[in-house]
């Protein structure tokens, strides 16, 4: 039902507005430049690996569910989608665009992006510029449209609008009274609405901000890929606590520590705006950095726990929990690991496992 009223939104924006469809896979690409060629992102960060053979056969079962999960959707055809974006955040996302490329079955075009690696250096300026040029010049040439500067400019400003407001939200989630349930549920809307209507869905939230009267409940720092399965933030819910701060590579890791210059260079704008995102084990930012970066987040939200919540055979994030834990308890903050794998719903251990972590910090006893 949920992908039905999705597709009935994309088909929508194809024959009202003439934005065709792509597909967007994790984690990160420059989104401005899609909604300045008039297109769509629909981003499928959670797509159950399927029973019925679409899936089966090219990548090795013991993948992420992510990426088996994307080779689903590829191989059943039934997206409406006339490309796929497979940014190079992973070796499995990398491995994917290979196969997805050399399988003509398939019959999409996909378009690739690669991130420099590590610290933020001159040259990885340099290497994003020239893959900023590459990713445009493949997607002009899938859809034979041309990018036009001026609207690229218009389109910074409109996911600068959008980056305000989630942010707003996000920053402001101490104060807003709403269920973690019901706020998941409408920045999930993200993953597939044009930025304009984004807004619209964001504005609401926005306004419920009120400073003046704190949420009750523990707070949490909440790191992850995607805010998966179903039920997980009931349970949370339930044990007493909410999600306080965002880190989850799907909302808060895509919020640029700030708007970014370079007004007449709009190239050099989207290129700073994606060095300025938060640290991602995907671009393999340094541990440092995320534990600094999780620490503010709870001092600033208030949090007293830190949820590291990974995808089942995720290797980027499972290679960080170990520092982080010392990092972040180093500092007086406790954490809990959970692994999830796009369940239907919360499992029972995973659900005794949030409550003994909640009822510890209500204690405040030592794990
Ligand atoms: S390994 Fe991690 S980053 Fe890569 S696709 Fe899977 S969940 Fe995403």
């Amino acid at each position: 039902m949920k992908d039905q009223s999705i597709q009935a939104y994309l088909a929508s924006q194809r024959t009202d507005k003439n934005r065709p469809t792509v597909l967007a896979f994790p984690v990160l690409y420059p989104r401005e430049v899609l909604t300045a060629l008039d297109l769509c992102a629909w981003e499928r960060w959670s797509e159950h690996p399927s029973s019925d053979g679409a899936d089966a056969g090219k990548l090795q079962g013991y993948l992420c569910p992510t990426v088996r999960g994307a080779q689903g959707v590829l191989a059943r055809k039934d997206h409406g989608a006339r490309a796929a974006i497979i940014p190079h955040t992973c070796d499995s996302m990398q491995g994917l665009a290979a196969i997805a490329k050399s399988t003509p079955g398939w019959e999409i075009p996909v378009v690739t992006f690669r991130h420099p690696r590590g610290t933020d250096r001159p040259s990885s300026r340099l290497f994003l510029r020239d893959e900023l040029k590459a990713f445009i010049a493949s997607l002009e040439e899938v859809f034979d449209r041309k990018l036009d500067l001026k609207k690229l400019t218009e389109a910074i400003e409109l996911h600068r609008k959008l980056e305000g407001l989630l942010g707003e939200v996000l920053r402001g989630r101490p104060w807003l009274d709403i269920s973690d349930e019901d706020l998941y549920a409408t920045l999930r809307q993200l993953e597939y609405k044009h930025p304009e209507d984004s807004c619209e869905a964001l504005q609401p939230l926005a306004d419920k901000v009120d400073r003046t009267k704190p949420r009750k409940g523990i707070g949490l720092v909440i790191s992850g890929m995607v805010p998966e399965p179903e039920g997980f933030f009931e349970t949370l819910d339930d044990a007493g606590g909410y999600v306080a701060a965002d880190d989850y590579a799907a909302f808060g890791r895509r919020l640029p520590a700030y708007d970014g210059p370079i007004e007449d260079d709009p190239i050099g704008s989207v290129v700073e705006r994606l060095l300025l995102m938060p640290p991602c084990p995907t671009r393999s930012s340094k541990v440092t950095r995320r534990i600094a970066h999780l620490l503010k987040l709870a001092t600033d939200s208030g949090a007293r726990g830190v949820i590291l919540h990974t995808v089942k055979f995720c290797e980027p994030e499972l290679f960080d929990v170990a520092t982080l834990r010392r990092g972040l308890e180093k500092e007086g903050l406790k954490v809990l690991h959970v692994e999830t794998e796009f369940e239907p719903q919360v499992t029972g251990q995973i659900a005794t496992r949030l409550e003994a972590f909640l009822e510890m910090l209500d204690d405040g006893r030592s794990e």
